[in-house]
Formats: structure tokens, C-alpha cells, sequence
């Protein structure tokens, strides 16, 4: 056990990236950035290509795994994913391909990796519980909805990253086609604000140390209706409650052991 850190070079539709680190074990969780943007954020955080140990990838789409094969050839990484998302992806071209069952926790060094499925219009898209065996950190970035198996893997963290990706009338409201409003707001699209605190409603944070609201849709959301979202029914979470940005991305947060 050497301690638990993440960071996250970024966040929305435009890209997603976070950095799982336990000791010398540094995991990419997906990559939805080009080569080159991606080493510039590692680099604020202190981090090369060569720093990285592995990726492992939620789902196929382009936000996630968009900058996944170019990033990993480069660096002969080897990537973790499903074999729905890898065949969703097109099965490309990789330096090393380790398929997962999306119910199997797996290892990669010192890090133990848990998957989850959940809910969202992608080929076999799941989710992640991170673990240096003794503090969890949980990630959560795109379900339509929220099942009960999410609910138990996301119990009892000791960090959590949600989606809070749109608030209802600001999509009703906003600039997407209706086909697209009802995509994102549909049972296999995003989570909403309010489904976003429904959940951490029905999770034990007792143990709670980081809540990060992600991939906070730009046009359907603002920073004001996620803490107000929030505030409303959970004060305590709120005071803590950190927005993770598309832009110049989170740093290194790190979780204390409990004493
Ligand atoms: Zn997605
Ligand atoms: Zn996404």
C-alpha cells in the first residue's frame, strides 16, 4: 500500500482523461485528447507519456477513446477494455490488448481495478472502482441512468468523480436537435443533476473525502446549477464539492489513509 492519488486532464464531451496513481503504478482512465495535447496536460501535472503504466477505457466513444490508439502506440502502452468496446472501437491497431469482463476486478501492478456495467447507448460500457487495497476511489462519467449494481459499487468510497451533465430545462432549453435532447436525457444517455444527487443521496459518505462533479455538459449545464443542485439536499457534500473542468483539467488529489 503505498497511498491513492488521481488527477484528471480534463473533463466533457470534449474530451476525458484522469490519472489513477498508486506509488510507481500511474493509469490513464480513457483518452479523448490528441497526442499532443495530452502529453501538455501530463506535463502540468508532472507526468510524461513514459510515466504511464497502462490505459484502461470505459467505452468506445470519441470523448473517451478518441486519443486511446495513437496515445498508446506511441508509448507501447498496453490498454484494458472490454470486447464490446474494443470492437466498437473498430478493433484497432494496439501495442498490447488485455479484454476484461466488465464483472471481473482485475490488477495492473499495484493498482486493483474493479468494473462495473451501466446504462448508456455504447457497445459494453462500463465504469471503474480503483483500489490500492485499502482506500476506493469510484468513477462514474457516463450512464443514462443508475442501477442498483451501481449504487453497491459505488458505496462507501473514499473518493468519488460523478457525471453531472445536464440540468433538464437547461437541455430542453439549449441549442441540441430534439433527437439529441432526447439521447442525452434518455435511459441510456447522461445523468442528469438531479439523478447525479439522487444517487450520492443513497451512498454511506461517511468515508467521503473527494466529490468531484465531471463531465459537465457546457451547453446544458452551468457550474451554478451543479453546486446549487447540490446544496439544495446535500450542504455538507457541497462545501467540498470540487468541478472538474474541460479545459486545463484537475490536479493531483490525493486520499489520506484513514486513521
Ligand atoms: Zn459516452
Ligand atoms: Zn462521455
Amino acid at each position: 500500500m503505498s497511498g491513492l492519488r488521481f488527477a484528471t486532464l480534463g473533463s466533457g464531451s470534449r474530451g476525458n482523461a484522469t490519472v489513477v496513481a498508486c506509488g510507481r503504478t500511474v493509469v490513464l482512465m480513457d483518452c479523448g485528447f490528441a497526442v499532443n495535447e495530452t502529453l501538455r496536460r501530463l506535463a502540468v501535472l508532472g507526468l510524461t507519456g513514459e510515466s504511464l503504466c497502462a490505459i484502461v477505457v470505459t467505452h468506445e466513444h470519441g470523448d473517451h477513446m478518441g486519443g486511446v490508439a495513437r496515445l498508446a502506440r506511441r508509448f507501447g502502452l498496453p490498454v484494458w477494455l472490454t470486447a464490446g468496446t474494443y470492437r466498437g472501437a473498430g478493433a484497432p491497431r494496439l501495442p498490447e490488448v488485455n479484454l476484461f469482463n466488465p464483472h471481473e476486478p482485475f490488477a495492473i501492478q499495484d493498482l486493483s481495478i474493479h468494473p462495473y456495467p451501466v446504462p448508456h447507448d455504447a457497445r459494453e460500457p462500463c465504469q471503474f472502482v480503483f483500489s490500492d487495497g485499502a482506500m476506493r476511489l469510484g468513477v462514474l462519467s457516463d450512464a443514462g441512468h443508475v442501477t442498483p449494481h451501481m449504487q453497491r459499487s459505488l458505496d462507501g468510497l473514499d473518493a468519488l468523480m460523478l457525471e453531472f451533465n445536464h440540468d433538464p430545462d437547461l437541455l430542453a432549453r439549449g441549442p441540441y436537435p430534439p433527437e439529441l435532447q432526447a439521447r442525452v436525457g434518455g435511459r441510456l444517455g447522461h445523468l442528469n443533476n438531479g439523478q447525479a444527487v439522487q444517487l450520492l443521496e443513497s451512498l454511506d459518505r461517511g468515508a467521503l473525502q473527494h466529490l468531484i462533479a465531471g463531465h459537465i455538459s457546457e451547453k446544458n449545464n452551468s457550474p451554478a446549477h451543479v453546486r446549487e443542485a447540490v446544496a439544495h439536499r446535500l450542504p455538507a457534500e457541497a462545501a467540498a464539492l470540487v468541478l472538474a473542468p474541460q479545459e486545463q483539467g484537475l490536479g493531483w488529489h490525493d486520499i489520506r489513509p484513514r486513521l
